[in-house]
């Protein structure tokens, strides 16, 4: 039989990053990137979206007969039967409600879906990656946000309004920090890159010292966004054992372990996949909040689970969403 594709979009709060995969095999066998703009319309967002599908079909080559179907994973809250966004605090505000499942099946003439980020990064480790041999896992992965997913002998749980599984609003400290979503103290607000980087700014800007002046040269403690420290940049400062930075990853670890125990004892998973761009840049993050993890989750719990690393890496969310969009014809 001919080999069959499946296109899958990772709709990211900095970029998206389209791919044609193997449905068969999981490989990625081409890429197209864009920047995601926060302060862009709603058609330019959809025309963005053309262009990755566009440039990502026509750089791997192959005869549109052999696409079986466009996902796309976006950071937020999803309708999934309807393809819509519900809410997405890490980005712009005009992606809620754009029909971006409905855009894509009329312009590519082939099943589209639309589902939360996570849940599609975790449809990609469940079968090709780091949940391939294990039926009931949790996904959680640290960028721009703080994202999760839940897998239950190989069913990923949707919940009743399709948003369980965000690991990132669970509440860590009871009237604490605004989360971007508008609660207080939810995880997301102390462990994203986000978060790491408006703590690391307002350190800077009351004159701590730290090698991160040097490293980012142009950076102004002013800097809008919270996001302009890059999770490469922060695993440079850890490398070099700069004081501010490490104590600032120990913090966001301890409050991701923390989250973390939460989950083991209400899920008592056998995996905790752990991906995103800072979990794979920085180490010792996963290594400080999987010791606070295993320290204050119920010992069943704890010494039931394996915490592991995402296999794919940039591609998690790629390959889930090809999967998942070949899956809605
Ligand atoms: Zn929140």
């Amino acid at each position: 039989m001919a080999r069959q594709y499946g296109v899958g979009v990772d709709f990211g709060g900095t970029k998206l990053l389209g791919g044609v995969v193997d449905l068969a095999t999981g490989e990625v066998i081409a890429t197209a990137k864009k920047k995601t703009d926060p302060s862009e319309g709603p058609k330019a967002v959809l025309d963005r979206l053309d262009e990755v599908v566009s440039s990502a079909i026509k750089s791997a080559g192959v005869k549109p007969s052999t696409i079986k179907g466009i996902g796309v994973g976006i950071a937020g809250q999803v309708d999934a039967a309807a393809g819509v966004m519900l809410a997405a605090p890490n980005l712009s505000a005009s992606v809620v409600n754009l029909p971006i499942a409905t855009f894509l099946r009329e312009k590519f003439d082939v099943p589209s879906a639309l589902r939360n980020d996570v849940q599609i990064a975790a449809a990609g480790e469940m079968a090709f990656g780091a949940g391939r041999d294990c039926p009931s896992f949790v996904c959680c992965f640290v960028g721009t946000g703080v994202g999760g997913a839940v897998v239950q002998n190989g069913i990923l749980l949707t919940g009743a309004g399709g948003s369980a599984g965000e690991i990132g609003h669970l509440v860590v400290d009871a009237g604490g920090r605004l989360c971007g979503c508008g609660g207080h103290g939810h995880l997301e607000a102390y462990s994203s890159r986000t978060a790491i980087t408006k703590s690391l700014l307002g350190d800077l800007k009351r004159g701590r010292p730290s090698i991160l002046r040097e490293l980012l040269p142009e950076i102004s403690p002013d800097a809008p966004g919270g996001t302009a420290i890059r999770s490469g940049i922060l695993a440079k400062a850890v490398d070099a054992d700069d004081e501010l930075t490490v104590e600032t990853i120990h913090e966001a670890g301890r409050y991701l372990g923390l989250g973390l125990a939460s989950v083991l004892n209400l899920l008592n998973p056998a995996r905790i996949v752990l991906g995103g761009g800072v979990i794979e840049a920085v180490d010792l993050l996963f290594d400080v909040a999987t010791n606070h993890c295993l320290r204050e989750a119920l010992p069943t719990a704890a010494n039931s689970v394996e915490i592991v690393r995402a296999e794919l890496g940039d591609y998690s969310g790629v390959v889930g969403a090809a999967l998942i969009g070949a899956s809605a014809g």
